[in-house]
């Protein structure tokens, strides 16, 4: 029996989990959970598990300290223990009653229980990716150092994961992502400029946070996981590479030095990749369906186009860069992120927003948590100031 942490558990990751947990519910038990504000979601969460006669989650954590009393009027069923704020998601990420920690937080707020969590050496499956960009190189030296396990959630990197058990590190000559090229992979520039948030939120194949659907539309959700496959699978950048295939069956391929190519294919739906990390190195038979083949009369890739979507160069540039650099790209796409979702800026306004912060942003080593915090408060403030400045509206 594994006890989870479900970092983030109202989210589309965290739904999917709780659902994995259903499924197996002599394999997975829920020791904790955390919710950013939505109270309601976790309420009902909470209510769904007691009446399916779940045994736990024994703590539950809320970050958003003004929701705490609505929770409590919504929950008066839960006996377990209310955290709240940021420390109360690093205690429970970190306390010894739980071995598997489901990082799934959107953006740098998952930085510090997700930390926390590889600080105790505990399994971690990361979806959240952010973290990853902006820290990955303490991150991996927290998990050293502890001997946690950090297993990939993102589906790209849960494919390179299962893909590269086919041979040794030093036999890998390319890691290939795929990505569904978002609304906008036919868009014309002109409509790309005029393209607003509800068209932008339409992701062809995936269901997902705003947050992540908005990465989609730009391929920043690309750039993040070139730069989180860079550490993750210790490749260098030149062989890193992106191809656009719509259908999202071929989540990843890795070429091998004697140009074999091993892939993993799945329907696109996240149950199979978090399933995968919690069981690993196990398979179990889960709740999805074989992958209809008949149905696929047509996988594609085609190159990217990196004239309408510039976020890859910026994260080839970045992410070799180093230091400080990745933590500022990340930081400027969700500041800008937000003001787009906000109907502050426009669509393409994230992408100069976020070139303008690369460029200003002198380099810096990335020696500790602070240098990484101050990189990403500046980069917010920078990208503030700018799309107030220069209102792209
Ligand atoms: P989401 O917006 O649906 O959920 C985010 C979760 O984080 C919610 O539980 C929310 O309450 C919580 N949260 C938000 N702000 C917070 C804060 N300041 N402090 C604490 N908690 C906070 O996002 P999602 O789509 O589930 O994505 C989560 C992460 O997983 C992202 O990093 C995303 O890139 C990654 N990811 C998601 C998918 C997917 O299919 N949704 C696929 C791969 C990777
Ligand atoms: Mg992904």
């Amino acid at each position: 029996m594994k006890n989870l942490c479900i970092l983030g558990c109202t989210g589309s990751i965290g739904v999917s989990t709780l659902k994995v947990v259903a499924q197996f519910p002599e394999k997975f038990r829920v020791r904790s959970m955390t919710a950013g504000s939505n109270v309601k979601q976790l309420a009902e969460q909470l209510h769904t598990l007691q009446q399916s006669g779940h045994k736990g989650p024994e703590r539950v954590a809320i970050a958003d300290k003004n929701k705490l009393s609505e929770f409590k009027q919504l929950a008066g069923f839960y006996k377990g223990e209310v955290l709240s704020g940021v420390d109360g998601l690093v205690e429970l990420a970190q306390e010894p009653e739980s071995d598997f920690v489901v990082s799934a937080i959107v953006g740098a707020a998952g930085l510090l229980p997700t930390l926390a969590g590889l600080k105790k050496g505990k399994q971690v499956g990361i979806a959240n990716k952010e973290p990853l960009v902006m820290a990955g190189p303490l991150m991996l030296a927290a998990a050293k150092a502890s001997g946690a396990t950090i297993l990939p959630i993102d589906s790209e990197h849960c494919a390179v994961f299962q893909s590269v058990r086919c041979g040794e590190q030093k036999e890998v000559r390319k890691i290939i992502l795929t990505a569904s090229g978002g609304p906008f992979r036919t868009a014309t520039k002109e409509m790309m400029l005029k393209a607003t948030k509800e068209n932008a939120l339409k992701h062809p194949t995936w269901s997902m946070g705003a947050k992540i659907t908005i990465d989609s539309a730009t391929l920043m959700n690309k750039a993040l996981e070139i730069i989180e496959a860079h550490f993750l699978f210790d490749v260098p950048y030149d062989q890193i590479e992106v191809w656009v295939h719509p259908q999202s069956i071929v989540h990843a391929l890795v070429e091998f030095n004697d140009s074999s190519v091993i892939a993993q294919l799945g329907l696109p739906d996240m149950r199979l990749p978090i399933q995968y990390a919690l069981t690993y190195p196990e398979r179990l038979d889960g709740a999805l369906p074989p992958l209809p083949l008949d149905r696929m009369q047509s996988l594609t890739f085609e190159a990217p186009d990196h004239e309408r979507f510039p976020s890859l160069q910026f994260a080839y540039a970045a992410g070799k860069r180093g230091g400080t650099a990745p933590a500022v790209l990340n930081a400027a796409n969700e500041q800008a992120v937000a003001l787009f979702l906000e109907g502050k800026i426009k669509f393409c306004g994230i992408f100069d927003l976020v070139r303008a912060a690369l460029d200003a942003h002198p380099a810096q080593q990335m020696d500790n948590l602070e240098t990484v915090l101050q990189a990403d408060g500046w980069a917010r403030r920078f990208v503030a100031d700018q799309a107030a400045k220069t209102s792209t509206r």
